[in-house]
């Protein structure tokens, strides 16, 4: 080492320490064996709150991270004390003795909510023989408990379809969606697309998009010729279609809360990823969301005060657009949807926190193809790229480059985080597979004793 007088030496640690660059040190560590050992609780849970950002990898985490509250920041899900990772394979159809490796949400979700792995496309039933699988949610009915299925995509969309419906392919959303599941129509005697089978299980609080499949005429049955909505009002269900309403609830049995025709609306907005040199630099313009739409952390809110009973309720919420945002390669509307997911994490511990009979679990379903790189240098570097400026007042380039230019970004196989709180949190720790998520909650609330 070259030799430095002590004085310079020192003017430059001092320097150092008055500089901006002291809040992007390190983290600030602390011996957590009591914090952990206090942490973990052996009991039963009266109530589960299954958080599912889609496609919420660590890459998805650590951008929304340093975007908002910089490198150094952390999220509210960063405050878990019980982390895991998480294995998503699917099977293959023709061959479900063997992995497919890159999976979807109708695939993940079947297996949290039902403990068995399935094919890509299928709803809770069975790879190759189409039987259907009965789920978290109908075990949680059988035992009294609530149940609530939240989420900002169409309701009718693969991760809340999953709790409540059994149909051989994710399209068959609405009565005139069949096309791919004429077995399942009620018309040939089956149980009808999954709106219906939303609202025939009585679900107690379904709140999210969607609203064009629950419009739909259903074809067979009791309400063959009306609308889903008719079924839904015939079997008491209160319908709701902005946040006026939302905001009006105060104790109903049942809720069908339909926000959007389709997906609902995104929180934020700016610049797709653009071919070399990308876009950007930007920073995101929030509230994007219309009023009438509620937040997420809102219907999280809500469904808890109309779910919350002595016999205790399952609720699942998913931030649907972490996704959908992804696919489209387009950070700033993949960021707003992640961090208006941590605020229903926060929603989400803060319950706990008053109801520590709740366990609370937040994972995702699937990697997706946001990557955080180097500023890219080179025109024939494949992918599509956007410089954000961070809060830590700096530039961060991601790129998406699992899918040609202008085509929809592919899921990845990789495994996610998966992280808990309340009794038996501590079985996420380690790795564990999306099908143990499925023993969890069953061996929490007791749903098989
Ligand atoms: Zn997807």
């Amino acid at each position: 080492m070259r030799h430095i007088p002590r004085k310079t030496l020192a003017i430059a640690v001092v320097a150092l320490l008055l500089t901006p660059l002291l809040a992007v040190a390190g983290g600030a560590w602390r011996d957590k064996t009591d914090a952990l050992r206090d942490s973990i609780n052996g009991g039963h849970a009266d109530n589960v709150i299954l958080l599912i950002g889609d496609g919420m990898g660590d890459s998805e985490i650590t951008i929304a991270r340093n975007y908002h509250v910089g490198a150094a920041g952390r999220l509210s899900l960063d405050t878990l004390p019980l982390t895991g990772a998480m294995t998503t394979y699917a099977v293959q159809e023709a061959h479900p003795n063997l992995p497919d490796y890159v999976p979807d949400s109708a695939a993940t979700g079947t297996a949290w909510a039902t403990g068995t792995k399935t094919s890509n496309g299928r709803i809770s039933t069975t790879p190759g023989t189409d039987l259907d699988l009965t789920t978290i949610l109908e075990l949680a009915q059988r035992k009294g408990l609530r149940t609530g299925d939240v989420s900002t995509a169409e309701l009718t969309d693969a991760t809340p379809a999953v709790l409540a419906a059994h149909v051989s392919a994710r399209g068959c959303q609405g009565p005139t969606d069949m096309a791919a599941c004429p077995q399942d129509k009620k018309a040939a005697g089956g149980p009808g697309s999954i709106a219906e089978q939303l609202v025939d299980h009585k679900v107690n609080v379904l709140l999210g998009g969607g609203k064009q499949r629950f419009d739909q005429k259903i074809d067979g049955g009791p309400f063959a010729g009306k609308t889903v909505i008719d079924s839904a009002i015939a079997q008491s269900y209160r319908v709701i279609t902005k946040t006026s309403d939302l905001d009006a609830l105060k104790s109903e049995k049942n809720v069908l809360g339909l926000f959007s025709s389709g997906n609902m609306s995104l929180e934020w907005s700016g610049a797709l990823a653009q071919p070399f040199p990308g876009s950007g630099p930007q920073r995101c313009l929030e509230g994007q969301r219309p009023a009438e739409q509620p937040s997420l952390a809102a219907m999280t809110s809500t469904a808890l005060t109309l779910l919350e009973n002595k016999r205790g309720f399952f609720l699942q919420v998913e931030g649907a657009s972490i996704d959908k945002q992804d696919h489209a390669a387009n950070p700033c509307g993949q960021i707003g949807e992640t961090i208006a997911f941590d605020a229903v994490i926060k929603v989400a511990l803060d319950y706990q926190q008053k109801h520590p009979r709740t366990l609370v679990i937040v994972t995702a379903d699937h990697g997706h193809t946001s990557q955080i790189i180097p500023p890219p240098t080179n025109a024939a570097q494949p992918g599509v790229f956007s410089k954000l400026t961070t809060a830590d007042g700096t530039d961060m380039t991601v790129s998406y480059a699992t899918s040609p230019v202008g085509a929809s970004q592919e899921h990845t196989g990789t495994e996610v985080r998966v992280a808990a709180q309340g009794p038996r949190a501590a079985n996420v720790v380690g790795v564990i597979d999306q099908t143990e998520l499925y023993s969890i909650i069953v061996d929490v609330l007791r749903l098989k004793d």
